[in-house]
């Protein structure tokens, strides 16, 4: 029904921000006042695809992780469920990919940029307990490669942001933006 495209730098908070969105829309989805079709939030990540963090050592080792996750993401959307696709999705032309096949699947589609200076994401990816670090020499490689989102482009749009001090996620947009098709301007701005 959906697909919701994350991005953002490593270790900038992504997964954590996710489970905030999955959390909200599957809120969204069991309260009284749903009357629209039976939904599953679902989450596709380098964690279910059991990818390392070093595939992102080099692009040998890269480019078939990017492809198992194009492959699992085209095969796991579907009309019954909103598919949270949590990676680095750095690549503009790899977004655009993903943009095309979930619009080719006549889904809705939104961007979630988690926005985190480099000097926290450095911070945190040297803090992880999780057995998920990247090496200081991948970490710095995508910091300098990535290719930030923007809303000016149709396969980034409807595009959120959500920076590492945001308390609330932007879940009543994203929701909107998914289940109605609306963008609402942030801040009630007209
Ligand atoms: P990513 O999915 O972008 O790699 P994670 O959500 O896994 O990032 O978070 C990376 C690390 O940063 C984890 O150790 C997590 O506990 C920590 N972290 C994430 N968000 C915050 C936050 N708002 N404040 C402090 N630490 C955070």
């Amino acid at each position: 029904m959906a697909l919701v495209t994350i991005s953002g730098y490593p270790s900038a908070g992504k997964s954590t921000r996710v489970a905030q969105i999955q959390a909200y829309l599957q809120q969204r989805l069991a309260a009284d006042d749903y009357a629209g079709p039976k939904l599953s939030v679902e989450v596709l990540s380098d964690d279910v695809l059991n990818l390392e963090r070093s595939v992102y050592n080099d692009s040998r080792s890269e480019k078939p992780a990017r492809g198992a996750l194009f492959t699992a993401m085209q095969r796991q959307m579907s009309t019954d469920k909103i598919l949270i696709v949590d990676s680095l999705n750095y690549i503009k032309g790899f977004r655009y990919q993903m943009y095309c096949a979930a619009r080719e699947m006549k889904l809705r589609v939104c961007t979630v940029h988690v926005v985190a200076a480099p000097d926290v994401c450095r911070e945190w990816n040297a803090n992880r307990k999780d057995g998920r670090t990247y090496s200081t020499e991948t970490f710095e490689n995508l910091i300098m490669r990535y290719e930030e989102p923007s809303s000016m482009v149709r396969w980034d749009s409807p595009l959120f942001s959500i920076l590492w001090l945001d308390t609330e996620i932007p879940g009543e947009q994203i929701w909107d933006a998914l289940t109605k098709g609306v963008v609402k301007p942030p801040n009630g701005a007209s």
